[in-house]
């Protein structure tokens, strides 16, 4: 039997659980629900309460609970529980074991390995955090893979058709788009945009400032500094907010909110989408901008699929088909499709083999810092490495060169971020190569980035002339305020098990990776195909442009077989003829 890899969509609202089993995909209730609460509490006698539990006590205890802990989730900061505070990796951890819990009461059997979903737009920093969340939950996260990649995942497994499409995932705290085409059961995302801050909460929020506006007009009270009423105006208005998604008009009422007065409001849908037209014109913005990186019209667009809780306003599916001219539509149900895809991508790691492959990719370009002279000064560029939409995974070099004679050091970063300006970037690491040759000035330094299928980078400087190198996996642990010991033993005082925390795998930043998966063969065929192809428009000796058109033929065939052997083969030759040509 292979190896149980579940699959989780860990949500800013909602989490799910999901895992494949003889070939059909099962989503697991919790607690007797398919969908469970991301919300974290303790109950009056200090004990821990996870899902629909910890959200129930939430306008009675709101410093006792914690929602919405994903969009915290990268930054460093320490969230209150109780009287004491835990990082938003700890909070997130405790709503993956229980699901860990759950999931194996329900299945008779152990939950070891998982596969969690991300925003496509979450940065390496945001990444690095969700898996620390797994393995403080004690589970090896055997993939990281993106939100909307998954739901394709579950809506293109085992289809034949081919089509393209775009997935539209608004949930609670996060918005991304993807654009992804299904060519022979191979997903294939093509881009991706998004922003890890607009969702339903915003929604809310907006509602909450406009109940606060109403009743400082109505009865002269500012509600805006009281934590534990704003609290409990979200709570009811997102209950509204989601009635407007059914009815023309919703009322609330709240007996003595300030405990004199009462809330009394209407909001009809119209005024609501007047409200949130704004957030919605970005996420439209994204959709352009995505559509525009995988060079596509809206009329090569064949299906608009929705995945997230907030997809079910009526406004989005307006404004998408009027934008699109297409129908969106959900074909899975949008709370759980991304569960199932995570699931997917679990067997398929686990080896079963009647499912899609995947091609991801990265949304964010990756650079370094160089010095450029621009007008005739010099000063400080971003130059990319690994651009945006680049499939996964990437390993990319670039030459760089030294600025002084006799120069015997380098200093070497990675940035993630699309502006030439590196402060505009966000810093994910860097490094000093010390100790190069005393030789003039443009002594050629080669910098390799090798971007892998979760998104996380090792980069590597070697000065060309001495093979001297240098490689650091940038992990950005390394520059934060969490100690992973200190939250194990953290988690462990709560909870009251001293092996809580502990993870599968005991090497944190060793590759999961030890030979090369479909994916893998798959993104470097794409590469090698590329590559050749520029070859051919160069002009080349017949019997070299004969063998490229042969290995790209042959590598084609590999690919509609699912033949991973063929594939691998076809890729060498073809990287050593390329290797050769390039030259
Ligand atoms: P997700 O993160 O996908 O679980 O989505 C959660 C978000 O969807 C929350 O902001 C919910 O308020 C919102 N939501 C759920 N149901 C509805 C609905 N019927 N209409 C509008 N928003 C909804």
């Amino acid at each position: 039997m292979s190896d149980l890899i579940v699959g989780i969509d860990l949500g800013t609202t909602n989490s799910v659980l999901a895992v494949t089993l003889e070939g059909r995909i099962k989503v697991i209730d919790i607690h007797g629900q398919p969908t469970m609460p991301s919300c974290v509490g303790l109950d009056s006698a200090g004990k821990l309460i996870v899902g629909n539990a910890a959200r129930n006590q939430l306008i009675a205890a709101p410093d006792a609970t914690v929602v919405s802990i994903k969009r915290k989730m990268g930054e460093e900061i320490r969230v209150k529980l109780g009287d004491k505070e835990y990082s938003p990796e700890e909070i997130s951890s405790f709503i993956l074991r229980e699901l860990k819990i759950e999931g194996e009461r329900q299945l008779g059997q152990p939950i070891k390995k998982a596969v969690i979903t991300v925003p496509a737009f979450f940065n390496e920093r945001q990444r690095k955090a969700t898996q620390i969340a797994g393995e403080l939950a004690g589970l090896e996260v055997v993939r990281i893979i993106n939100e909307p990649t998954a739901a394709a995942l579950a809506y293109g497994a085992g289809r034949t058709s081919d089509e393209t499409m775009l997935v539209y995932d608004l949930g609670g705290g996060t918005f991304d788009v993807s654009v992804v085409v299904v060519e022979q059961g191979v997903v294939e995302v093509k881009a991706s945009h998004g922003d890890t801050h607009l969702g339903g909460d915003d929604f809310d929020d907006l509602l909450v400032q406009r109940a606060v506006r109403e009743f400082r007009e109505k009865h002269g009270v500012d509600l805006s500094a009281n934590s534990a009423i704003l609290c409990r105006l979200k709570v009811v208005l997102e209950r509204a907010k989601c009635h407007l998604s059914d009815e023309p008009f919703v009322s609330v009422r709240e007996e003595y909110l300030d405990g004199q007065h009462h809330l009394e409001m209407e909001i009809s849908r119209a005024e609501y989408e007047e409200m949130i037209a704004l957030l919605l014109e970005k996420t439209l913005t994204c959709i352009h901008q995505s559509m525009q990186d995988a060079r596509l019209i809206p009329k090569d667009i064949g299906k608009v699929m929705l995945v997230g809780g907030s997809t079910r306003t009526p406004i989005v599916h307006r404004l998408l088909h009027e934008r699109l001219q297409v129908e969106p539509r959900w074909e899975i149900n949008p709370d759980l499709i991304v569960a199932m895809g995570a699931a997917i991508q679990g067997a398929i790691i686990a080896g079963e083999k009647n499912y899609s492959i995947l091609v991801d990719i990265t949304p964010h370009t990756f650079g370094t810092t160089t010095v450029a002279v621009r007008d005739g000064f010099e000063r400080l560029v971003c130059a990319p490495i690994i651009p945006r939409n680049t499939p996964l995974p990437a390993s990319k070099s670039e030459v760089f060169f030294t600025m002084y004679d006799n120069q015997d050091e380098v200093k070497v970063d990675a940035r993630q971020g699309e502006s030439f300006l590196p402060e505009e970037n966000s810093l994910i690491g860097d490094f000093l190569v010390e100790g190069l040759s005393p030789v003039p000035a443009g002594s050629p330094i080669i910098i390799h980035f090798d971007l892998d299928l979760n998104g996380m980078l090792k980069v590597t400087a070697t000065e060309k002339h001495t093979g001297l190198a240098k490689t650091v996996t940038m992990d950005t642990r390394g520059n934060r305020a969490l100690d992973v010991d200190e939250a194990r033993r953290n988690i462990a005082s709560l909870i009251g098990d001293p092996a809580a925390g502990v993870a599968t795998n005991g090497d944190e930043t060793a590759d999961v990776e030890t030979e090369e998966s479909p994916e893998e063969l798959l993104a470097s065929a794409k590469d090698l195909r590329k590559r050749g192809e520029a070859l051919l428009t160069k002009g080349l000796g017949a019997d070299d442009a004969e063998e490229i058109r042969k290995l790209i033929h042959d590598s084609a065939e590999a690919i509609k077989n699912r033949d991973w052997a063929a594939l691998g083969g076809a890729n060498d030759t073809l990287s050593d003829l390329v290797f050769y040509l390039e030259d």
